[in-house]
């Protein structure tokens, strides 16, 4: 069994280049996504606490079965803590035997960001040139990398109350983009903009956006909003837009229909992937990917990093489970020296 610790992480990333990385990442979450009726699916099991969340993520097809331990805690970067950790594991569904042990907290940022690189291919105009992201916290500059990958992106706009999250996103990426601009709030960000990424953290039902805010034929990624009660979006927002969710079973719970349970939802991403559903249809409509993060975007991820740590010689070998001559004799195989 492969152990990938979060120093191997850092080595795979780097040593195959970030914007490598996602754009393998998009692949292969556009290939499960293409495949999704292969897969057993559930919503997450979530443990809800009045300051966050602590969720179990499984999903399987007939070869590899993928979960992730996760949380969700708003108030933790007062403490110095991260809002986002994770841990996952990937098995051979034959056998049932554990293939690999992954840090995830890099790596759920990673496909959070390349999911919503994958709703953009899909959902945003072509000529998508001005990003606003609003909330510069520890998923920020993932989502404006990857985004990067499919929109031609001139300009970013970003707005967060919190002024050293803001200096550290311009730091992070400056360089990167030629137009790098600090907003003073988030009217001002996402005025006139094609593409907004919410990625705050809150345990309350905001108003990041509101209707007034958003120019027509946006495309809006909302991901901050992901536990009952935490929603980021006016509700009469959702009541002018085509709404595409990842898995309504479990966005109705978490997502920002929570708020409006009577909106029609138009599609599933994997829908509209698949041909089923159509994506965008004009200039002028208005977009909503109601993103809460699925356990197939998980296991696209682990995938890809047990393909990678294979063919880099990353990680080391651990052993979580006893290597028997008679499979019979658990006992004794303890028992003995
Ligand atoms: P973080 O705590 O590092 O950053 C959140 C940022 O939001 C902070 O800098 C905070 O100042 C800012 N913020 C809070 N209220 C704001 C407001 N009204 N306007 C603008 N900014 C505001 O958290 P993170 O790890 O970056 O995660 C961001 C959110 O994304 C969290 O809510 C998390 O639960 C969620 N998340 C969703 C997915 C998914 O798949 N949908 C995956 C990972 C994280």
């Amino acid at each position: 069994m492969r152990l990938i610790t979060t120093t191997d992480m850092c080595q795979l990333v780097r040593q195959i280049g970030l914007d490598e990385f996602n754009a393998r990442l998009l692949k292969n979450l556009e290939e499960d996504f293409s495949r999704w009726e292969q897969f057993q699916l559930s919503p997450r099991h979530a443990t809800h606490y009045p300051h966050g969340v602590i969720e179990l993520m499984p999903s399987a097809d007939d070869e590899l079965y993928a979960f992730k331990y996760v949380n969700g805690h708003p108030s933790n970067p007062k403490q110095g803590k991260l809002c986002v950790v994770a841990v996952g594991m990937l098995a051979d569904v034959p056998t049932g035997y554990p293939l690999m042990m992954c840090e995830m907290t890099w790596l759920t940022a990673l496909r959070t960001a390349a999911t919503t690189a994958l709703g953009a291919r899909y959902l945003a105009r072509k000529e998508s040139h001005l990003l606003a992201i609003i909330g510069t916290g520890a998923q920020s500059e993932f989502q404006v990398s990857a985004l990067a990958g499919v929109c031609d992106i001139h300009t970013v706009r970003y707005y967060d109350p919190d002024a050293k999250a803001m200096a550290k996103f311009g730091h992070n990426l400056k360089g990167r983009f030629p137009h790098l601009t600090a907003s003073k709030s988030t009217e001002e960000a996402v005025e006139g903009a094609s593409l907004i990424v919410t990625a705050t953290a809150a345990k309350c039902h905001n108003r990041i956006l509101t209707r007034e805010m958003v120019s027509p034929g946006a495309h809006i990624h909302a991901l901050g909003g992901d536990c009952p009660g935490k929603t980021e979006l006016e509700p009469a927002l959702l009541d002018h837009a085509k709404i595409v969710v990842e898995y309504q079973s479990q966005s109705q719970i978490e997502g920002e229909i929570q708020n409006r349970p009577e909106a029609a939802i138009h599609a599933e991403l994997w829908e509209i992937i698949t041909g089923r559903r159509p994506g965008r249809e004009s200039d002028e409509e208005l977009t909503i990917f109601d993103s809460v993060g699925f356990a197939l975007e998980d296991y696209a991820a682990l995938r890809l990093v047990n393909e990678l740590a294979k063919e880099m010689g990353i990680g080391q070998e651990i052993s979580l489970i006893p290597d028997l001559d008679d499979p019979k004799d658990l006992f004794g195989a303890l028992m003995r020296d």
